[in-house]
């Protein structure tokens, strides 16, 4: 009897959804047979962590968590305070009747950028002007490593959007306005996620464990595209016109085995992204084959409505109809699961669709060893803001700027011998040489918004302290300068950190007192101007000053990366990602416009040679 009985029990005890020898699809299979309706429905939730109390976790069997817009624990919180979060809602999830994981996601879209002290990287815009996948590959698997480091697993990043104008509050999230470039950088994917086993099937997401994470090409389809650049607008295309345009990213970020995609707030043709079945069951889940998990944007499917909620039902109807998959806050999470319930339970949302929902969350957290380990791995947190990653930022600082001009070949600025003005608003701000999407969602300003270098400290480490002299003067006036004798300044100005709509801008001048400091330092003396920057900006009414002008984006705590090249220690070598206007009636222009007319076009870039060091 208990030779029989004995195997017998331990066939009981077998759960085969926690065996990881078990395939993906019979483990996901398993598991949805036990699962209740509601147990469902709260893999397809997540919410902000403010709100994920325990018992909500418990309550709702919530299947993800997020920071939405940079919401930390705290401005300067620590890698172990972020692990100690982060975990804790874990073990909330693991206590529960199955035990099913949660996925906890964050907006790391230039590093690991809410988190105090990560290295922060070019935006889009600047690691576009590298045209480097290679090197955007290699800042993806730092970031994802920097990211592990705090215990997150998913990011949603890269954005993939093909901004075909810069009046766009989202134009620095853009790699470029060229498909082509775009779908380039989508090796960020690669670098996040791991390399894809080349046995893996078409769609299949993929993630290669403890030191990579879940990535989200974001935001399907056609954000980029909207008129006059204004946020959350409307995208007027053929359909050739979008899949042409804004859809190789997609493409391109799937065949790597890309695990979400993340739904675009805008419009296409007048409807909504949220609520187009064709689009994103037809099209990404049908024809692209993507088997990973389609998300809202923030409140996405309250918003597919104006005012925001109203008639939310049909709201979620529509969008679950069209193959969402996970919802990404809902302005009301109770009413949320409770109107979706309802929804199944009359037969408007078939049950089949929940399913295909669940199996898309489960297969990325199974793919990524979520169940396996849950929990931070608490060896990793030296790799936050670590020297290496550093001077990758610093590299790819280099690789970024673009010289527009450059007269009588007065760059590369020799470091020996010379007086040298550093002026400006920027050159001494590193939460303005980050950017929005910098430790909180619109950016910050001052140099204890985290731990890098400014262009100022930058240049003070690079020039010949024996025989060269640097000044700093953030507005020098006239006569000053005149009387000092300096050999040329280095104008540093720019815009001020935005993120989302508050950036949208059609005017894009340099804010004052840029401009007026441009006309009088340069006037009297001769003059570099570096401009910080998440777009072209008005810069052809003073041209004419200036002797020589970089494009340095928005460069990241690293501002080394600025000096190395200022001073010949690199050449430049950047190529613009965009095209650069004369004046915004322009706008929009766009590399192969019938009437392209720019101030610098498309792919320009002077080129310089690094110097040795004997000037
Ligand atoms: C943005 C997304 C972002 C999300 C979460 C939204 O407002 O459009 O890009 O991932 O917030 O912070």
């Amino acid at each position: 009897g208990l030779v029989i009985l004995w195997p017998a029990l331990a066939a009981a005890d077998y759960i085969k959804y926690r065996d990881p020898k078990q395939p993906t699809n019979a483990r996901i299979r398993d598991l949805m047979n036990r699962m209740t309706l509601q147990e469902k429905i709260g893999q397809m939730v997540q919410i902000e962590r403010t709100v994920a109390s325990p018992q909500v976790m418990k309550n709702y069997f919530i299947g993800s968590v997020l920071s939405g817009g940079g919401s930390s624990p705290g401005v300067n919180a620590s890698a172990q305070e972020w692990i100690k979060m982060v975990n804790q809602f874990q073990r909330d999830a693991l206590s529960t009747r199955l035990g099913i994981p949660m996925i906890y996601g964050i907006d790391s879209v230039h590093g690991h950028s809410t988190v105090y002290n990560a290295t922060i990287f070019p935006h889009n815009i600047g690691l576009g002007a590298t045209r480097d996948p290679e090197l955007v590959k290699r800042i993806g698997a730092a970031t994802a490593l920097e990211a592990r480091a705090t215990g997150i697993p998913y990011l949603f990043a890269p954005c993939v959007a093909v901004c075909r104008d810069p009046r766009w509050g989202r134009c620095y999230e853009s790699y470029s306005e060229d498909p082509e470039v775009v779908r380039s950088m989508t090796e960020i994917v690669t670098g996040l996620q791991g390399d894809i086993p080349s046995t893996s099937p078409k769609g299949v997401p993929y993630v290669g464990g403890k030191t990579k994470v879940a990535a989200c090409a974001k935001h399907y389809v056609g954000d980029g595209g909207t008129v006059n650049g204004i946020n959350e607008n409307n995208t007027i295309l053929s359909r050739h016109g979008l899949l042409s345009i804004h859809m190789p990213g997609y493409y391109a970020s799937i065949i790597k085995g890309v695990s979400t995609v993340m739904v675009s707030y805008s419009s296409w043709n007048g409807d909504k992204m949220h609520g187009n079945r064709d689009l994103i069951t037809g099209f990404l889940k049908g024809t692209l084959r993507f088997r990973g998990f389609v998300i809202t944007d923030w409140e996405g499917l309250d918003r597919m409505t104006s005012p925001r909620h109203a008639n939310y039902s049909n709201s979620i109807l529509r969008g679950i109809n069209a193959g969402i998959d996970m919802i990404m806050v809902p302005m009301k999470y109770k009413e949320f699961i409770d109107d979706l319930n309802q929804l199944v339970t009359n037969h408007e949302i078939p049950m089949s669709r929940i399913d295909d929902a669940v199996r898309r969350v489960l297969r990325v957290k199974f793919t990524m060893g979520l169940f396996e380990n849950p929990l931070a791995d608490e060896t990793l947190v030296n790799h936050l803001g670590s020297h290496e990653h550093r001077e990758l930022g610093r590299e790819a600082v280099r690789k970024s700027l673009v010289l527009l001009k450059n007269t009588n070949s007065m760059l590369p600025l020799p470091k020996k011998g010379s007086k040298i003005l550093v002026a400006g608003t920027h050159a001494d701000n590193l939460g303005y040489q980050c950017g929005g999407w910098t430790i909180q969602w619109q950016g910050q300003s001052g140099n204890n918004a985290t731990v890098g270098t400014t262009i100022m400290n930058a240049i003070m480490n690079t020039v010949d302290k024996q025989s060269s002299q640097v000044v700093y003067q953030e507005n020098p006036d006239t006569k000053y300068l005149r009387s000092e004798g300096f050999s040329y300044a280095i104008v540093v100005v720019g815009e001020l950190p935005y993120a989302e709509t508050k950036g949208d801008n059609m005017n894009l001048t340099i804010p004052e007192p840029g401009p007026t400091m441009i006309k009088n330092v340069c006037r009297a003396v001769k003059c570099v101007v570096v401009v910080v920057s998440g777009r072209p900006v008005v810069i052809e009414p003073y041209l004419k000053w200036i002797d020589g002008l970089v494009a340095a984006w928005l460069p990241g705590t690293e501002g080394q990366g600025v000096a190395d090249v200022l001073f010949g220690n690199y050449g430049f070598s950047g190529k613009l990602p965009r095209t650069w206007f004369k004046s915004v009636d322009q706008l929009p222009m766009n590399v192969g416009d019938e009437h392209y007319d720019p101030l610098f076009p498309f792919g320009f870039g002077l080129t310089t040679e690094p110097t040795d060091d004997s000037n």
